[in-house]
């Protein structure tokens, strides 16, 4: 096989042992350039800086290897690595591996999965790879290495598919403990208690967002129900965010008149 042109970013930072582990793992496929935020940026979901100057720097990861860094958000490195560092020459992007879950509606916070989709839009076949933590340390980012190889190259073969990526979780389990792989689709995801207010010690009210899961029983075959009960999920995403079910209702509110014309 040829080897391939591989683009990494995370939204963990590029110190995080989790890019690391994953650039590790594409390695044996070809030439892997690595570009991520030099600080964490997990939940900034696809935000792009469009007002100040963006830099990138040379640095070494921990295994001596030279990847690069900027002060950008991950759907900023995935732009900078394909047009700087690239020259627009990539067969695949994966981002990861995320040392936390992306699933369900999360993943329109998640900075890992918007970076797939940055390099999808781009037209490089793309893939988000996370390990379903919630909370725990990571335990191993071993089968999501493997995982993220063995996709990648496949991935690569097929080529882009328009704005639409692969979004893996992992569950936090010990190698041996996973169960396999299930093909799913986004489940649903909302909070209760989601912002918890304090008082300072100045006497004013600040607020922390954050709150708990509620449990969805239409969550069969979801994402969330595969990684829950052990097994890898990997979903198809598209960027396609029409309402088709609302389409008649809006379309009743603009009526056509005889003429063709819509009335306003
Ligand atoms: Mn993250």
């Amino acid at each position: 096989m040829n080897r391939l042109r591989i683009l990494v970013t995370n939204d963990d930072g590029i110190f995080a042992p989790g890019l690391l582990a994953l650039k590790q793992a594409l390695q044996p496929l070809g030439d892997v350039f690595v570009l991520a935020p030099e600080r964490p940026r997990s939940a900034t979901g696809h935000a792009v800086t469009l007002h100040k100057p963006l830099r990138i720097h040379e640095v070494e990861l921990a295994d001596g290897s030279r990847a690069w860094a900027s002060n950008g958000t991950p759907t900023d490195c995935v732009t900078l690595a394909f047009d700087v560092l690239m020259e627009q020459q990539a067969d695949v992007a994966v981002a990861g591996i995320n040392d936390g879950a992306n699933l369900g509606w999360d993943i329109t916070y998640s900075g890992t999965v918007m970076a797939a989709l940055e390099a999808a839009i781009l037209g490089i076949p793309a893939l988000a790879v996370s390990v379903a933590t919630d909370g725990a340390p990571v335990l191993t980012f071993e089968p999501a290495g493997v995982l993220a190889r063995s996709l990648a190259e496949r991935l690569a073969a097929h080529g882009p598919v328009e704005a639409s990526l692969i979004n893996v979780n992992v569950p936090n389990l010990p190698t041996g403990a996973i169960k396999g792989t299930r093909v799913t689709q986004q489940g649903r995801r909302e909070y209760t208690d989601r912002t918890v207010t304090r008082t300072d010690p100045r006497d004013k009210p600040y607020y922390w967002i954050s709150g708990m899961l509620k449990d969805d029983p239409r969550e069969n075959g979801s994402d969330i129900s595969a990684v829950r009960s052990g097994y890898i999920s990997v979903t198809p995403i598209e960027i396609d965010m029409t309402a088709h079910a609302m389409m008649p209702t809006v379309e009743s509110w603009f009526p056509t008149s005889a003429d063709g014309r819509r009335d306003t």
